[in-house]
């Protein structure tokens, strides 16, 4: 069994990023970074700091916006168009999840398409979806990345997705199906999720639910990427129960350790790249 050891791949990638900040900034300039959080989720924290620590490690400038739990739709929105307009910001995230009393999908929306480094606006789903040139959502983007680099063929294989989210579950199955992969994907309400998930060659799971994915899931000799990221006593776990099923996959993501460094580092390219189209 392979490990598919995200925290290796990524730290080349963070090294790679920096040389090409390094070009860029070479003559005075900078790449900036503006992260939005709103509330003071614990979870969102931690993100919100493993990004900035990326950026610092790239030479990639980010300030982070830390707004009050109640702040209005109106007034993010307000923030992010100043942003939009400001020359020197190439990069906007506003962490998610957000509050209740705020309309996630209209602020995704607010964000300049071309600054929208996490992939989420309608336009760059959209440039997704045929195929053009655009920001891949970083997980989806992590997770190609990692298989590639461990030459896992994904051409004619059958792959499963399991979650369809718009962050990580219909990104994934799309990139997946443009690699020409054939893809199935499933979600809460599929019937017999275990005798279609054991079909699979590759198997993405994404669905926030710990140790979900046991043996009973996965075919001998699949390749498993493991998206969940769950925090408990006993530390960080994933949506598979790892233990069950290491001695039947050929390969799998570890948590942690896997698609969550992929994620971070490939929002570090993205921002590059928001930045060679910006400073062009
Ligand atoms: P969401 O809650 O937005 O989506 C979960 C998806 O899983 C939904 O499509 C849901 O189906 C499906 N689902 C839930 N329960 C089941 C079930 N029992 N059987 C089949 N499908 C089910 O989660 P996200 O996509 O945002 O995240 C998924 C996981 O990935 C989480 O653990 C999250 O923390 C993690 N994550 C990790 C990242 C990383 O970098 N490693 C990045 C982002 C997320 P339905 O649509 O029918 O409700």
């Amino acid at each position: 069994m392979k490990i598919l050891n995200g925290k290796e791949f990524a730290d080349k990638i963070k090294d790679e990023v920096k040389a090409d900040v390094e070009v860029l900034t070479s003559d005075g300039k900078s790449v900036y970074l503006a992260v939005i959080q709103v509330g003071d989720d614990a979870a969102s924290s931690t993100y919100v700091r493993n990004k900035h620590n990326a950026c610092v490690r790239c030479g990639i400038t980010s300030s982070t916006y830390n707004l009050a739990n109640d702040e209005s739709e109106e007034n993010l929105i307000e923030m992010i168009q100043t942003l939009n307009k400001n020359n020197y910001v190439h990069g906007i995230l506003v962490q998610l999840p957000l509050p209740n009393h705020i309309d996630e999908h209209k602020v995704i929306q607010s964000i300049a398409p071309e600054k929208d480094v996490d992939g989420f606006h309608e336009i760059n789903v959209g440039k997704l979806m045929v195929g053009e040139d655009t920001f891949i959502p970083c997980t989806a983007k992590g997770i190609i990345e990692l298989l590639k680099y461990n030459d896992v063929e994904i051409e004619g294989k059958h792959c499963v997705v399991v979650g369809r989210s718009n962050i990580v579950g219909k990104p994934v199955a799309m990139e997946l199906l443009h690699h020409n992969a054939t893809v199935t994907m499933c979600h809460s309400k599929t019937k017999e999720l275990e005798k279609i998930c054991k079909e699979a060659d590759i198997l993405v799971c994404a669905i926030g639910k710990p140790k979900f994915f046991n043996r009973d899931y996965i075919k001998e000799g699949a390749v498993v990427v493991d998206v969940g990221i769950h925090r408990t006593e006993n530390g960080l776990c994933g949506d598979v129960d790892f233990d069950d099923v290491k001695d039947i996959v050929s390969a799998i993501t570890p948590v942690p350790g896997g698609v969550g460094q992929m994620t971070i580092a490939m929002l570090m390219k993205n921002c590059v790249q928001a930045a060679q189209m910006q400073l062009k």
